[in-house]
């Protein structure tokens, strides 16, 4: 197979132990002799994997008594609605700071009154500070990486009220003080496994406090007392996020991803800073360590499909950036490796002395 630096936003890199582990599970599951995409999620086998996988989660994340993790389908996306329809009885309070986030806001004005600040007029190149949360909201939503944009928020906001958040693209690449938050969600394809699964860390007192009905599958209590059985989970999503967790565990954790992941950004961003012809998106104090956004100056941006046509040669691969931004995107997630990320400062170098 061709060795290919990956940048890709999403689904992204993955660490190869994750990829070679499902597969021989894929093959032959715990020894079952039987593969993981046909046995029995009810199996003692793959009981036992949910469990760990729930296990390891609240351990890598310090996870503090009184939450409950589950795994579940649909996606982020399915999350924007399931928020409201759990948690806002009459208002909530979001912070528009990208796409993503207004999407969320989207759904949650089916349910209730809903106050926010936004960044929108900047084209979401800064993180949203310094509001007032009203009090009389049920919960504040945020999103800590705004993939689409590359900015972040790296600190863990005080709230007065509940805190929820969509960690889809930064959740496990530092520690998070998680008794700050209500509940935090996200899509597993960015930093933890393959598209299809999705966690959800609730704390469990938040939970039935609206009086509307919810339908089972769309109510966070029937997966927290089904253990994220009620229905059949994405069993091989599950297997390879669990395979990710045990990946990180080895290497030291949260903690020695938030160094990595750091230095990895560190040498995009100073390589960014010193170019004469690329220069970043995001504003400085609110980039991201995860998705590094940069363009090229007005006067060289009809090299932008030369660029991505070099880095393609140099197997760098996954570089376009969102069109509601343009110019390049590199993700520099959790299984990234420094390799990847000098290689790309190294094209761009030789880009620029070129042109
Ligand atoms: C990718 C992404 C989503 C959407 O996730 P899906 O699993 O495709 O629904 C939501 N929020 C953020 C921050 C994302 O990066």
């Amino acid at each position: 197979m061709k060795k290919v630096h990956n940048f890709y936003a999403g689904p992204s890199i993955l660490p190869e132990f994750t990829i070679e582990e499902t597969i021989k599970a894929i093959k032959d599951f715990a020894g079952t002799g039987v593969s993981l995409m046909s046995v029995s999620h009810r199996s003692k086998e793959f009981d036992a994997v949910m469990r760990e996988a729930e296990t390891l989660f609240k351990e890598l994340l310090n996870i503090p008594e009184g939450y409950s993790v589950i795994f579940v389908g649909g996606g982020a996306s399915t999350q924007f609605a399931m928020v409201p329809y759990n948690l806002l009885n009459k208002k909530a309070f979001y912070v528009d700071s990208g796409v993503w986030a207004s999407k969320a806001i989207k759904e949650a004005k089916i349910f209730g009154e809903i106050a926010m600040v936004s960044s929108k007029d900047k084209n979401y190149a800064y993180v949203p500070k310094g509001y007032e949360i009203p009090l009389d909201a049920d919960y504040i939503h945020i999103t800590t990486n705004n993939t689409i944009y590359g900015t972040e928020l790296r600190k863990d906001i005080n709230s007065p009220i509940p805190l929820v958040a969509d960690m889809s693209s930064d959740i496990l690449s530092r520690p998070v003080d998680v008794s700050k938050y209500a509940l935090i969600y996200g899509g597993a394809q960015k930093n933890l496994g393959p598209a299809g699964v999705t966690f959800v860390i609730i704390k469990k007192d938040i939970l039935g406090k609206v009086s509307r009905p919810l339908p089972s599958m769309l109510n966070y209590a029937t997966h927290v007392e089904n253990g994220s059985m009620y229905n059949t989970p994405p069993c091989v999503d599950v297997y390879a996020l669990l395979q990710t967790l045990k990946w990180l565990k080895a290497q030291g954790g949260v903690k020695e991803m938030e160094k990595r992941n750091i230095e990895k950004a560190q040498i995009l961003y100073d390589a960014i800073d010193n170019s004469k012809i690329f220069v970043g998106t995001a504003q400085k104090e609110d980039r991201s360590l995860m998705n590094i956004c940069f363009v090229l100056k007005e006067e060289y941006k009809s090299f932008e499909e030369d660029f991505l046509k070099f880095a393609k040669e140099k197997n760098l691969v996954g570089l376009k950036g969102h069109r509601s931004v343009g110019g390049f995107r590199a993700s520099t997630y959790n299984a990234l490796p420094k390799e990847s990320v000098i290689a790309l400062v190294d094209a761009m170098k030789e880009f620029e002395s070129k042109h």
